[in-house]
């Protein structure tokens, strides 16, 4: 049923929930737990750290703290534990995003078998595989990404030790670099504009010439589609291009999402077919591709982003996050009066199936004559 995207009915009688097709935890992220847990337990008597959270939920990160785990860094790259009070007995996990290759030769120095213990998803490493093969036809990699994400920070250096390198992290940055492509701005600009996001020794007059587009894998399809031809269509322009000749300047690749995030975007945009009262969006918040989940229901329905079944306080007033302003917000009457009330639901990629069940249930507990779950399944 890959092709089908319908949502999953699940009728109860006053309360109807539609859960996406495609939902919830992906390869890499139960790649990256297994290896996780498996080190821990043959491994017992060893100090273990996670270079920074495994995956982006809090769930998850709590039960390998409650391990012993420890993190060095946070999610910002902000470190915990000095990389020198660690010694070559200890175990380091990469997480599934992957890393830079300074903390990776800095971890070897230090005699960590890194190898060993990497969770880094195959679908990260794919993105660094196509930056390599773009680096080596000799085109700068213009990656969109979150800047201080931790898989475009490793990303970000596994193509900045191939080629010229830049970071953009949204459609409003990307006509301000066609600007510069475009000679409409003044080169001596770009480096206070894109502080941080361009490699050593870029030179903005010249490494922007030959461009190819990757993406860090969590982004919005279509986002990453707009930005990807807002460049072409710059290069186009700057070198009278034609069909036949685009590929001068402009490397043709596809984007560089991942089967997960693909899946769990065509699954929403399916979702929303069915007319519905609002949208619940299951993830941590600091969670990528889960924001971008929220930011495909919010421009249909009424859509709340929560991480738990806590986070519904009653069948009144539920607690959600708002990811632009990073704030949690109450919010009153959230179902509406009417029966049967539908509820679109669907999680992130790194959310377990359990949190998804212990809010369905919730919700329809706030119902006195619903069927049963087992009725429903049936
Ligand atoms: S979201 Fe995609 S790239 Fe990230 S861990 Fe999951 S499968 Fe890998």
């Amino acid at each position: 049923m890959k092709k089908d995207f319908s949502p999953t009915l699940l009728d109860f009688g006053p309360i109807q929930i539609f859960l996406a097709r495609h939902f919830g935890f992906c390869y890499g992220v139960e790649n990256a737990i297994d290896i996780a847990f498996r080190t821990i337990e043959e491994n017992r008597g060893k100090r273990i750290f996670l270079l920074s959270e495994m995956i982006h939920n809090p769930q998850v990160n709590a039960d390998l703290l409650a391990s012993g785990v420890r993190f060095l860094q946070d999610n910002t790259g902000n470190q915990i534990i000095p990389f020198e009070d660690l010694t070559s007995e200890d175990i380091v996990l990469i997480p599934a995003f992957g890393t830079t290759l300074h903390i990776e030769q800095k971890l070897k120095a230090i005699g960590i078998q890194v190898e060993k213990y990497n969770t880094t998803c195959p679908f990260v490493e794919k993105v660094w595989n196509r930056s390599e093969a773009i680096a080596k036809n000799n085109y700068t990699i213009i990656i969109h990404g979150k800047p201080t994400h931790e898989e475009t920070r490793a990303t970000f250096s596994h193509a900045a030790a191939t080629a010229p390198s830049v970071v953009v992290k949204d459609m409003k940055q990307t006509i301000e670099l066609a600007k510069y492509i475009l000679g409409e701005k003044p080169a001596e600009l770009f480096y206070s504009e894109f502080k941080n996001q361009y490699s050593e020794n870029f030179d903005v007059t010249k490494d922007l010439e030959r461009i190819g587009v990757v993406n860090q894998t969590t982004m919005l399809a279509s986002d990453t589609q707009a930005i990807a031809d807002y460049l072409k269509e710059a290069m186009i322009a700057k070198y009278n291009l034609t069909a036949e000749t685009v590929k001068n300047h402009f490397a043709d690749t596809r984007d560089t999402l991942c089967y997960a995030t693909n899946d769990n975007q065509s699954a929403v945009t399916g979702m929303l077919q069915v007319p519905a009262d609002l949208a619940i969006v299951v993830g941590g918040y600091n969670s990528s591709n889960t924001s971008h989940l929220v930011e495909l229901c919010e421009e249909k329905l009424p859509t709340y982003f929560i991480s738990s079944e806590e986070k519904i306080l009653s069948g009144k007033t539920i607690m959600h996050y708002n990811f632009k302003t990073k704030q949690e917000l109450l919010t009153e009457n959230y179902l509406p009066g009417t029966e049967p009330v539908k509820i679109l639901i669907t999680s992130g990629a790194s959310c377990p199936d359990a949190l998804v069940e212990g809010i369905i249930k919730k919700l329809i507990s706030f119902f006195p004559a619903t069927k049963s779950v087992d009725e429903v399944l049936n």
